[in-house]
């Protein structure tokens, strides 16, 4: 267990179309295991690999309901549409009013390479689809609505 670097700003890292994770292996559990704990250090709601300059396709969220790994995700369903304001531990101080869906559903592998799906609204949607977009080189300013503020 251990703190890892988060990547901020115009780290390269940020902007990559992260690869699928093919084997989950000791060293994605001590990954999935860091990014967790990054995540909680920063007080987050969501960290993804390439945050932490890993470019593969997980993803860790706590929306206060306990604490989810997703290992490739997919986006499955979403339903309605929400503007609400949001950040990121990469883009640190900042925050903009991004549409996001109200519902999302999403399937992934869990760290025991068991097919899993996780759905939620509100927040938990925010996050699924904000993290997820990570893994694409997506950041959250690219969907900002009006300014970002900082
Ligand atoms: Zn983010």
């Amino acid at each position: 267990m251990a703190l890892r670097k988060i990547r901020t700003g115009n780290d390269e890292c940020l902007r990559k179309v992260c690869k699928p994770v093919k084997e989950i292996n000791n060293t994605m559990l001590t990954l999935l295991d860091d990014m967790a704990d990054t995540m909680y250090d920063a007080d987050g709601v969501g960290l993804a690999a390439p945050q932490v300059g890993i470019l593969r396709r997980a993803v860790v969220i706590d929306v206060g309901e306990g604490l989810v790994e997703l290992i490739n995700p997919e986006i499955l369903e979403t339903e309605g549409s929400v503007k609400d304001s949001e950040g990121c531990l990469s883009i640190p101080g900042a925050t903009a009013e991004v549409i996001r869906p109200a519902y999302a559903k999403v399937k992934a592998l869990n760290r025991n390479g068991e097919e899993i799906t996780v759905e939620g609204r509100g927040l938990m949607a925010r996050a699924l689809c904000h993290e997820i977009d990570h893994l694409d080189g997506i950041l959250y300013i690219d969907k900002a609505v009006g300014d970002i503020m900082y």
